[in-house]
């Protein structure tokens, strides 16, 4: 059989690709990973499993998509750009256990549409994303109240880099707080921009981020915890007893009491808490507010 006849996954992309005429929107942030070589590698360290059901964000021509569907049991692929749907109909044809939703990832009811296609199990993200949408797409997936057990995702090396920061350095910030509550991230790899097509300005790293499996602070009042993360960074000159007034509208000695009650400098700001402390402040403003 020639190789033709039984064309290789990125045969059968870059030619769908090239048959349909489609063409790349840079607004999308379309820019594709066409190397099954690297697309393996990248799945090696996202360490998939055959019982493995797979939630992938923006499948574009679908190569990863075919080659997720060979190492799991079941792949649900969200993609925004319905133009895409004919290369995705050739590249993934004849391969059953894939299907393709389009729609905004963001505007799209992920739980919905998971327990829909995994029957309520256990799933994980997998997604090669514009980086516009990082920060948005991660925050909606650990605050879902079914969130994936990991979430592997291509990020831009400065935001691996936000993520990955810890509690006190320059680069902490709510991000990090954020999805450090939710699980433990970490590099798998690093993707240079030529790896793309077409090339993107940046150096990428691919990164997965493990839910924690008990979780590492328990806050009495999660979404409390959350406003106190987001309210901690949000002006990062003032102290965390002038952000706490701002954002819970407590007065100067409610705000000293809160602090006093967790057991942290009435001076301190905000980016210099750890999880726990965030967790006792947020703790404490609960006995105030509820
Ligand atoms: N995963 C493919 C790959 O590695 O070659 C495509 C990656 S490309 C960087 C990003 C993909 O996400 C594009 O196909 C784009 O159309 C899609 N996309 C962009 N915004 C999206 C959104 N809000 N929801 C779902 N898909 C989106």
């Amino acid at each position: 059989m020639t190789e033709y006849a039984n064309p290789s996954a990125e045969l059968r992309a870059r030619v769908a690709l090239e048959k349909h005429r489609f063409h790349n929107t840079h607004s999308l942030g379309q820019n594709f990973l066409l190397s099954e070589s690297l697309l393996e590698h990248l799945l090696d360290e996202a360490a998939l499993a055959p019982e493995d059901c797979v939630l992938e964000i923006g499948p574009g021509a679908g190569l990863m998509t075919a080659l997720m569907a060979r190492r799991c049991k079941r792949v649900l692929a969200v993609e925004l750009d319905n133009s895409l749907a004919p290369v995705l109909n050739d590249v993934l044809a004849g391969i059953d256990n894939v299907r393709i939703h389009y729609g905004d990832i963001l505007k799209t009811d992920v739980v919905a549409l998971a327990r829909e296609a995994f029957g309520g199990g256990a799933y994980r993200v997998v997604a090669n994303l514009p980086y516009y949408i990082t920060a948005d797409i991660l925050l909606k997936l650990t605050t879902l109240s079914e969130p994936p057990e990991s979430i592997a995702i291509m990020v831009q090396r400065e935001a691996a880099e936000r993520i990955m920061s810890a509690q006190g350095s320059k680069q902490w910030c709510a991000l990090a707080a954020e999805l450090q509550y939710y699980g433990q991230p970490r590099v798998l790899a690093e993707v240079p921009a030529e790896a793309f097509d077409p090339p993107p300005h940046v150096t990428s790293c691919f990164i997965r981020i493990d839910r924690h499996a008990t979780p590492i602070v328990a806050p009495k009042d999660e979404q409390l915890y959350r406003r106190l993360i987001h309210a901690a960074f949000a002006m990062r000159r003032k102290t965390l007893a002038n952000n706490l007034k701002a954002a819970f509208g407590l007065d100067q000695q409610q705000a000293k009491d809160v602090l006093a009650a967790a057991g942290v400098d009435e001076r301190v700001r905000g980016e210099a808490l750890s999880l726990e402390e965030l967790c006792r402040v947020a703790d404490a403003i609960f006995e105030i507010v509820r």
